[in-house]
């Protein structure tokens, strides 16, 4: 089969389809939700278009609870799935082009979804139609999975996989090619102080960030009192750091504020975390519960983002270091709490280290608790799935990049032997949940051809 040269006569199918599917506004919408549209309106009617098509194409078609669907075709016990979301975020401002349109410029299709994950969608879609009608005898079930929560939180996919079978193999073409086989653990972490502030304590108040999987940009400290060098001190530090700040005196208080450079928690190094700045400079002001915190701080998130200082720090040759990012830090009246996203490497030993790091913790003054965690994700570079898949997308690349791995989490994590597979290409701009997001057209195409020949290497034989 000339998996290429079909996908090129089926272009203009391809392009129509995605243009429906990028009208619809499927972004999550709490507010209009009910018990029939779970999510609002438009990741139901996205749902709906994809269900309908499959349908109109003689498939099998299902739809769980209004909040996850497939559409299913071959026989077989063995299940191949695909797993691809129709859900996007919040436009946002600053576009050129319609954000709900799909227009099509200079050979990208523009609108809200067309990387993420729509545009992958529908080239996975027009694959299993090519399969199909190329009449190959499938001896699996090949089935597209379709979520409509995966931006917020995999609602979606959770309720499916209580009610639905899972598949035996399987990929999400929700990320990047060649294709990411391994996937970080991801824990929330939260370091409580044991002891509260006393009345007469310097630190009235410290704040910085909103989200764990972000590093904070500014931070600020409420101070009774500084001491005489403070404000030279300050200037000081802030030359010394290359960093912005400010100190000003308001009413009783003194307010610090320092600017940092914000990054995704997966790649901490990447940003500049205000509050482990602040902390440093205040090491040299405060006394009592407000010393305890800030030191604290300093030590563990000041010298690496690795968690050495707690014996924390792990890394693996598949997945690399692991990190903590100290995304959400506050100290009031009730004293210090340091909320953490640990991405840890896949060979990790979670439970021994935390046991390890609560036992290192009862000397000092703070407590910690998991509040999350979510399982490392991983199939081995030399299995079937991995092989068979980077072989199609090498044969039609002549890409010989290694496969990857990420400290994110990808929509190929809820599935128990499952990879994700593009459709971003190696070089490419990533311009998932950017204004004007678009979609490379030749590149679509591409993948659509890899998509066909990966179903029909994985599902006959
Ligand atoms: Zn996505």
């Amino acid at each position: 089969m000339n998996w290429l040269q079909i996908a090129r006569e089926r272009k203009e199918e391809l392009l129509t389809e995605l243009q429906q599917l990028i009208q619809i506004e499927s972004v999550l919408d709490e507010e209009g939700a009910s018990e029939d549209m779970p999510f609002g309106k438009g990741p139901l009617d996205a749902l709906n278009f994809m269900l309908k098509s499959g349908e109109a194409a003689g498939m099998q078609v299902k739809n769980v609870d209004q909040m996850a669907g497939h559409i299913e075709m071959g026989e077989g016990q063995e299940l191949l799935g695909i797993l691809c979301h129709v859900d996007v975020v919040p436009v946002g401002a600053g576009w050129t082009y319609p954000p709900f349109e799909g227009r099509i410029v200079d050979g990208k299709l523009f609108g809200r979804g067309a990387i993420d994950d729509k545009g992958p969608t529908m080239a996975a879609w027009l694959a299993m139609k090519m399969v199909k009608d190329s009449g190959i005898p499938l001896t699996k079930r090949v089935r597209m999975i379709i979520g409509t929560d995966e931006e917020s939180g995999f609602r979606c996919v959770e309720r499916y996989f209580e009610k639905e079978e899972m598949p035996t193999i399987g990929f999400a073409p929700d990320a990047d090619f060649p294709l990411i086989n391994a996937e970080k653990g991801i824990a929330h972490l939260i370091f409580s102080q044991k002891n509260k502030p006393s009345a007469d304590e310097a630190l009235l108040s410290f704040a910085a960030g909103k989200r764990t999987n972000m590093v904070p940009d500014v931070a600020e400290a409420k101070l009774a009192t500084i001491s005489q060098q403070g404000a030279t001190n300050f200037q000081k530090f802030l030359l010394e750091n290359e960093a912005e700040g400010s100190l000003i005196s308001e009413g009783n208080e003194y307010i610090i504020t320092v600017k940092g450079k914000s990054a995704h928690a997966m790649e901490p190094e990447k940003g500049l975390n205000a509050a482990v700045l602040l902390a440093k400079f205040l090491t040299t002001e405060l006394t009592g519960s407000g010393l305890a915190f800030v030191q604290f701080i300093a030590d563990v998130f000041g010298k690496d983002h690795f968690g050495t200082a707690l014996q924390l720090n792990y890394r693996d040759e598949m997945s690399g270091e692991t990190t903590l990012n100290p995304g959400i830090i506050k100290f009031d009246a009730n004293g210090g709490v340091i909320e953490v996203s640990m991405r840890y490497a896949v060979t990790y030993s979670f439970e021994e280290k935390m046991t390890s790091v609560q036992q290192l913790l009862l000397k000092t003054d703070f407590t910690l608790d998991v509040a999350s965690n979510s399982a490392p994700h991983h199939v081995p570079e030399d299995d079937e799935l991995v092989q068979t898949l980077v072989g199609v997308y090498q044969k039609y690349t002549n890409d010989f990049s290694k496969v990857l791995s990420t400290g994110g989490g990808t929509y190929a994590r809820v599935l128990n032997k499952g990879v994700a597979f593009g459709m971003l290409f190696p070089g490419e701009a990533d311009v998932a949940h950017q204004k004007d997001e678009f979609v490379d057209i030749d590149n679509l195409i591409t993948a659509a051809a890899i998509y066909a020949e990966a179903i029909a290497k994985l599902a006959s034989k």
